[in-house]
């Protein structure tokens, strides 16, 4: 079959929710991708923040590839070591007490919103969580109801109660509280609504409000999260400390997971039976999740800011772009056009960017060089000033 086939037969058979780009990615290397006639395209999308490590990453393939030769799935009815070793990593390195995993980033918000209840319930019968307006949590029933954008409620309610969705004001957030309120949920960097890094003080203002209010502090990472910002989860760069942060994308490597993970008090908030997932914590994943986290080091850390810096100069150099936020490789930025107009254009040049509403949003694989940065600007340039 070739490309053209191949797209007639998507479109026949999988279900209309994606409007997707014209090109049928066959292969590719590091943050090169090519299509299904050899065409080369330069990724700063990492299939939605996915391949940190760019495609084909040798040292996550041989840890898939040794698990998958020894066992690749078990149920939750049993242990395995990856699962273990992962939930330990991803305590060591946050400090959280207890992990969840589940198999992506709606799943892994799923079960905060979950763990919240639940601690809510026991902390005086309260339930409802407060979420920003712009925010994005996932497309289940749950995740939806907490994300605070009208055009996502489209279609699809009733939905089920008790989430609010505030300004991004501490005047705003405080306004929400109820009597009834267990938790406050926030992407300290928000992804989809076009890369809106929170302020500091913010962040800080609504750590505090929690803390005097006796309300949980959860911190969405799906997105921002495993090294993208030049941390290894965004709210680590306030010094912040959440209750219950969840991650999904980056963590797995390109394979789906998804993880909750309770700090403190929350941790003993779950029960036998409270929650579960069939594939969560799958053996293959956790072993492939496992490599990527071990190499997200100060080392790797620093080269995300200082590249990330780099990048956010040279756009801030392009004639026509406004507006350049973000935090280490999470970029975005405005142009006077369409975002979905220069998303084309640049793919049509072998450039690979995403957009989040209005502006184009760019996460490119962590490990980007400086070589592969001024090709991707070259193009940005030729794109927006043409
Ligand atoms: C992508 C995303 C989600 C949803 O993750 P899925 O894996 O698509 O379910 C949730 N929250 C944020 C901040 C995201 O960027």
């Amino acid at each position: 079959m070739d490309g053209k086939q191949i797209i007639e037969e998507d479109k026949r058979c999988v279900a209309g929710t994606y409007a997707r780009f014209p090109v049928v990615f066959r292969d590719g290397k590091g943050c090169r991708l090519y299509d299904c006639d050899g065409r080369e395209y330069l990724d700063c999308g990492s299939g939605i923040g996915v391949n940190i490590f760019g495609v084909n990453d040798g040292k996550w393939k041989e840890a898939v590839t040794e698990q998958l030769g020894m066992l690749q799935h078990t149920s939750n009815l049993f242990y395995t070591r990856p699962q273990a070793d992962l939930a330990r990593l991803l305590c060591e390195r946050t400090g959280a007490d207890k992990v969840f995993f589940g198999n992506s980033g709606a799943e892994a918000n799923e079960c905060a919103i979950k763990a919240a209840r639940k601690y809510g319930e026991e902390h005086g019968g309260r339930y409802g969580i407060i979420t920003l307006k712009d925010s994005f949590h996932g497309r289940t029933i749950a995740t939806l109801a907490a994300t605070g954008q009208e055009e996502f409620h489209r279609h699809f309610g009733p939905f089920p109660e008790g989430f609010t969705y505030a300004e991004p004001t501490i005047e705003g957030v405080e306004a929400c509280i109820t009597d009834d309120t267990c938790a406050v949920m926030i992407e300290v960097i928000q992804g989809e609504s076009g890369v809106n890094v929170l302020p500091e003080k913010f962040v800080k203002g609504v750590e505090k409000l929690c803390r005097e209010r006796g309300l949980l502090l959860i911190c969405d990472e799906v997105q921002s999260g495993n090294g993208r910002t030049g941390y290894l989860y965004s709210y680590m760069a306030y010094g912040v400390h959440p209750d219950i942060v969840t991650t999904a994308k980056g963590l797995g490597g390109g394979l789906p997971i998804g993880a909750c993970m309770l700090f403190g008090d929350c941790a003993q908030v779950f029960g036998y039976g409270d929650h579960g997932s069939t594939f969560g914590g799958n053996p293959v994943s956790c072993a492939g999740a496992c490599s990527i986290l071990e190499r997200i080091d100060d080392g790797l850390l620093g080269q995300v800011r200082e590249k990330g810096r780099y990048f956010a100069e040279g756009l801030r150099g392009i004639g026509g772009i406004t507006d350049v936020s973000g935090m280490g490789l999470m970029i975005g930025f405005k142009t006077g056009r369409p975002a979905a107009e220069i998303a084309k254009k640049c793919i049509d040049r072998g450039l690979l960017v995403l957009t989040a509403h209005a502006r184009v949003r760019l996460l490119p694989p962590l490990i980007i060089t400086k070589d592969e940065i001024d090709r991707a600007l070259e193009i940005l340039r030729e794109v927006i000033e043409e």
